[in-house]
C-alpha cells in the first residue's frame, strides 16, 4: 500500500514538473526575467517608506566629536537607499549629501588586500575574532592572541592597508580611491576638510600602529599606513553611492550598474562573514540577534547592510549610539529587515516556511 502511493505520487509529481515547465517555461529563463528583489518592489519601497518616516523625527544619539569636523555635521540628516543586484534604485531624503564613509571604508580594503594576496594570507595576516571592546581599543591589540584581531577594527583595519601594495604612500592611496570608485560604480574623491581634521587628532590610532609594530603584526611604514587608512575613512559618499557599493557586495562582487567584475566572488563569503562578526563594533552581537545581516558602521553616520543576492540598504544619520553606530540607521534597517523577512537566519531565507 505505503509503495504504491509512494508510485502514485511521483508519477503525480512528474505530471506537476511537466506542466509547470509548459506553463512557465524552464526555470533558468524565467527567473532572468525576474528581479531579484523580494516580495516586490513595491513592497520594498512601502516598508522603506514607513521606516523613513516612522524615524525620521528620532533624536537619539550624538555625532561623533573625537574628529572635530563631525560634531560640526547637521544630525537631522537623514538619508536612505536600497539598490538591487538588477540596478534597480530607491532613495528617501537626504541622498545626495556627501557624508565621510569612516569605518565602511575598511570592508573594501579588506576586499582589495584578498584582491591581491588571497583570502588565506589575509586570514593569517591580520585574522577575524571579535574583540568585544570599542573600534579603537588599544587593550584588544594587546589581548587578542592575533592582537589584529579583525580588518574591521582600527587596529586591523590599518595592517589590513599596511599589506596593500604600493611603492609609495601615494601609489597605495590611488589604487584604494580607485578600488572604491569601481565598488561604487562611479569616481568617487576624499573630502580634503575630513582629512585634515582627523589628521590633526589621530594620536589614537598612531599608538596602535605602534603596539602592532611591537608584535611585527604591521607590514608596512606604521604612521604611513596610519595616514593611507585615515584618508580611505575620509572617502565622501552619498547614500546612494552606498547602497550601490554594498550591492556589490550583495551581487556576488560584480558591480550592478557597471556591470564589471570588482570582488572576485570567493572572497565575498569572507567579507560578508567579517561583517557578520564585527561589522558594528561591540554592537555586532546585539545586531546579529535583532537583524540577521551582515552590515557595517562608520562613525560618520552611515550604515550599509547586504541582503545577498538581493540587494543592499545604506542609512546615513549622524547621530551615534556608545559603539558607535547611527542609531537611526540601526532602527531603519531592523525595521525593513524584519518587515520584509530579510534576516539571514531565519527559515524562510532557505526556503523552509
Ligand atoms: N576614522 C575613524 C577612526 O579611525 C573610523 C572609526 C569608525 O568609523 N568607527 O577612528
Amino acid at each position: 500500500m505505503f509503495r504504491m502511493k509512494s508510485r502514485l505520487s511521483k508519477w503525480m509529481f512528474a505530471v506537476y514538473l511537466l506542466i509547470a515547465s509548459v506553463c512557465v517555461g524552464p526555470i533558468s529563463a524565467q527567473s532572468k526575467n525576474v528581479s531579484p528583489v523580494a516580495p516586490g518592489a513595491e513592497r520594498v519601497k512601502a516598508v522603506v517608506t514607513e521606516a523613513y518616516e516612522k524615524f525620521r523625527g528620532d533624536t537619539g544619539g550624538k555625532n561623533a566629536d573625537y574628529i572635530p569636523y563631525l560634531a560640526k555635521v547637521d544630525s537631522k540628516l537623514f538619508g536612505v537607499a536600497v539598490v538591487t543586484t538588477d540596478n534597480q534604485v530607491f532613495a528617501l531624503g537626504d541622498v545626495k549629501y556627501s557624508f565621510s564613509i569612516q569605518s565602511i571604508a575598511k570592508v573594501f580594503s579588506l576586499a582589495l588586500a584578498m584582491e591581491e594576496s588571497g583570502p588565506d594570507k589575509v586570514f593569517e595576516k591580520i585574522g577575524s575574532e571579535p574583540t568585544g571592546r570599542a573600534f579603537n581599543s588599544p587593550v584588544a591589540v594587546v589581548d587578542m592572541p592575533s592582537h589584529t584581531a579583525n580588518p574591521l577594527v582600527n587596529a586591523g583595519a590599518i595592517a589590513t592597508v599596511s599589506l596593500i601594495s604600493g611603492s609609495t604612500a601615494d601609489e597605495k592611496w590611488d589604487k584604494i580611491l580607485d578600488f572604491y570608485s569601481k565598488v561604487a560604480g562611479e569616481k568617487l574623491t576624499l573630502i580634503d576638510e575630513v582629512y585634515k581634521s582627523e589628521a590633526a587628532t589621530n594620536t589614537g590610532n598612531k599608538a596602535l600602529s605602534y603596539l602592532l609594530a611591537k608584535y611585527d603584526r604591521i607590514y608596512a611604514d606604521p604612521f604611513e599606513s596610519v595616514d593611507v587608512y585615515t584618508k580611505e575613512c575620509s572617502v565622501g559618499v552619498n547614500a546612494t553611492q552606498l547602497a550601490r557599493m554594498g550591492a556589490t557586495l550583495a551581487n556576488n562582487g560584480v558591480n550592478p550598474a557597471t556591470g564589471e567584475r570588482v570582488i572576485k566572488e570567493e572572497d565575498i563569503p569572507h567579507i560578508l562573514s567579517t561583517m557578520m562578526m564585527a561589522g558594528l563594533y561591540d554592537g555586532s552581537g546585539g545586531w546579529a540577534w535583532h537583524v540577521g545581516l551582515p552590515a557595517k558602521s562608520g562613525v560618520g553616520g552611515g550604515i550599509v547592510a547586504i541582503v545577498p543576492g538581493k540587494g543592499a540598504i545604506a542609512v546615513f544619520a549622524p547621530p551615534l549610539d556608545e559603539a558607535g553606530n547611527s542609531v537611526k540607521a540601526q532602527k531603519v534597517i531592523e525595521y525593513v529587515a524584519n518587515k520584509l523577512d530579510f534576516n539571514l537566519y531565519s527559515p524562510s531565507s532557505v526556503g523552509l516556511k
